[in-house]
């Protein structure tokens, strides 16, 4: 839930790192099922977004009026799902006039101070209280690092709730380049664009399953979910050092010829980015 808004970082020295809101460039609603409609793309979340945070303006001026928005939401907007049991909340809109940031309409900062999180599925506590699994998983220096790599809330969003990806992203840096580079260094522009080219194969990975009931590493069967392998004897090879990774895209191969080709995309992309690395720290 893409509560909590707005105490943003503090800076390198904070020892708390801010995932959902973490600066004005960007923020996550994934945990308020932002991705979960049948059609998540960017186009049709944004426009969804738009819509529904115009509604709200023009027409919610306190609790009173909530009911009247949701019903709203819910009879213009296309309500499919990917998958039934996970909730995608109707309050989840654009914080900023510039469509940068997403978030929880009913969150105080949004209202002068009003609260009005207790009409959510949820309810406020949990709205209010939850962190998801990358606050644990991801480190500190993996989270500032993505801070700064990535500005757009669509990717951010889908890139800092796939744990899997970021850590290997960083583990297969930092054995390459025998270190974990400082956050601060992807404020270089050269080395920045290396790593987002990276992450953005998070959406456009050319082995991506269309699988109705896939999500990155995850696929459900109604009301469970199961973690996804790839079968790589099938495929007549090994199985991938990059499998991990592989999972996080969402992939499926058709033969060991793929599996060669995705190896060699990602091993390319880590390399340019290790390569950048390694010129900054050589010039300093
Ligand atoms: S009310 Fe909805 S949008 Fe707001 S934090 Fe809760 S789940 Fe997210
Ligand atoms: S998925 Fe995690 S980072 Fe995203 S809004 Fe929820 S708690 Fe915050």
């Amino acid at each position: 839930m893409a509560r909590k808004p707005l105490s943003l970082n503090d800076g390198p020295e904070s020892p708390f790192v801010h995932l959902c809101q973490p600066d004005p460039s960007k923020s996550c609603g994934a945990c308020c099922g932002l991705y979960n409609y049948a059609d998540s793309g960017r186009e049709a979340l944004a426009a969804r977004l738009r819509n529904r945070t115009r509604l709200f303006r023009e027409t919610v001026r306190g609790p009173e009026d909530l009911p009247r928005f949701s019903e709203a939401v819910k009879a213009r907007e296309d309500g499919r799902k990917r998958y039934e049991v996970i909730h995608c909340c109707e309050y989840v809109g654009f914080l900023d006039g510039q469509e940068k940031t997403v978030g929880c309409l009913l969150h105080p900062m949004q209202n002068a101070g009003l609260d009005m999180r207790d009409v959510s599925f949820y309810g406020r506590e949990l709205c209010d209280g939850h962190f998801c699994p990358s606050y644990s998983y991801i480190s500190r220096a993996e989270k500032l690092a993505v801070l700064e790599i990535l500005d757009d809330w669509y990717l951010y969003g889908a890139c800092i709730t796939d744990i899997d990806l970021v850590k290997e992203f960083f583990r297969l840096v930092s054995e390459a380049a025998g270190e974990m580079p400082a956050p601060s260094r992807f404020r270089d522009p050269a080395l920045r664009e290396a790593a987002r080219r990276f992450f953005g194969l998070k959406l456009a990975w050319p082995y991506r399953s269309e699988a109705a009931n896939r999500f990155g590493k995850y696929s459900f069967d109604g009301t469970d979910y199961f973690i996804d392998s790839i079968d790589y004897g099938a495929l007549g090879c090994e199985k991938s050092r990059f499998d991990r990774i592989f999972l996080s895209l969402q992939s499926a191969f058709k033969d060991r010829e793929d599996v060669r080709k995705a190896e060699e995309t990602i091993r390319q992309h880590i390399e340019d980015v290790v390569d950048r690395y390694k010129e900054l720290v050589d010039f300093h």
